[in-house]
């Protein structure tokens, strides 16, 4: 292992012990009224030494040293004991968590979830896990475990779709509630008429198997308005609101209610609405 991996490794396996990582949160609103219907979890580490750290970094560590299993603990009973306190502030959303198909491979961990959700009275159904096909972890081999986690009410969700692995196919053979087009192909729309028509059959397809399409990575009105047209149900990106603070959740709906009327109809307003 080079001296600079050694160093990141040693720092994050402190950080995930001395419970010095934290969530964000990045709210997915529906495109039909702007309502908030959920919100992601994205673990963030700031090291004293080291500074900020992004997940697409430490997560993929975590899971080639065997600490994998633990990052996800953590981060759901993080996000279980979230929701509670939401819940109190009168704030009942579901959550999704990213989690890495490593950690799907114990047959058992359906039951530990559902264990973990009954411990702290969180109804499954507010749980969403996002899962990414991977070049040597294919879905297709968690079946099983996929389909225990959907008896179970929790939603599964299919991340980055139409990159990399995951293919059309695997909508139809894998017990998916969900699909979230990855950000690549909302930046190209508009710009590219393959990528509008990929998007157009991926939400076409995606309704006729009963899933809710969500498009990722939503950064100006234009975008907004064009996975709108182009059918999607949900929006998640940076013009709605960039990953949060847990006690922010709240004020930002209460502004986002304000500025979501503007989003879709008056271009002026519109404006508005982008840079606020
Ligand atoms: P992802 O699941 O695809 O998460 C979306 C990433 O895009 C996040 O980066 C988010 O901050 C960023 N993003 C959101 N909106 C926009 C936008 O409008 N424009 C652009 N350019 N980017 C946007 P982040 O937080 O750095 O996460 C990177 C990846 O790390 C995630 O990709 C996910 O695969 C993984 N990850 C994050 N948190 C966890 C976790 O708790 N567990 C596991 N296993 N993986 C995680
Ligand atoms: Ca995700
Ligand atoms: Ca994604």
């Amino acid at each position: 292992m080079r001296k600079d991996e050694a160093r990141l490794l040693d720092g994050f396996v402190r950080a995930l012990r001395e419970h010095r990582l934290h969530m964000v949160y990045q709210p997915k609103v529906a495109l039909r009224d702007g309502s908030l219907v959920r919100v992601e979890a994205l673990v963030r580490w700031e090291d004293p030494e080291l500074g900020a750290i992004q997940p697409s970094r430490f997560v993929p560590l975590a899971e080639q040293h065997g600490l994998i299993d633990e990052l996800t603990q953590w981060g759901l009973r993080t996000i279980l004991r979230q929701w509670v306190d939401w819940c109190a502030h009168k704030l009942d959303t579901c959550i999704a968590f990213n989690i890495s198909a490593l950690s799907l491979q114990n047959l058992d961990f359906p039951d530990l979830v559902e264990r973990m959700c009954r411990g702290l009275k969180v109804p499954t159904d507010r749980l969403v896990l996002e899962l990414t096909e991977g070049a040597t972890q294919p879905l297709i081999k968690l079946i099983d475990t996929l389909t225990r986690f959907r008896i179970k009410g929790i939603g599964l969700a299919i991340d980055d779709f139409g990159t990399g692995y995951s293919s059309l196919m695997q909508l139809r053979q894998l017990p998916f509630t969900e699909v979230k087009i990855d950000q690549a192909f909302v930046a190209d729309l508009g710009r590219s008429r393959d990528c509008d028509l990929i998007v157009r059959s991926i939400v076409e397809l995606a309704h006729n198997l009963g899933l809710t399409v969500t498009a990722e990575g939503v950064e100006t009105i234009e975008q907004l308005r064009l996975v709108k047209e182009l059918g999607c149900d949900v929006v998640q990106g940076y013009l709605i609101a960039t990953p949060i603070a847990p006690e922010g959740l709240l004020p930002w709906r209460r502004e986002f209610r304000k500025r979501w009327p503007a989003m879709l109809t008056d271009e002026k307003l519109a404006l508005w609405a982008q840079e606020t």
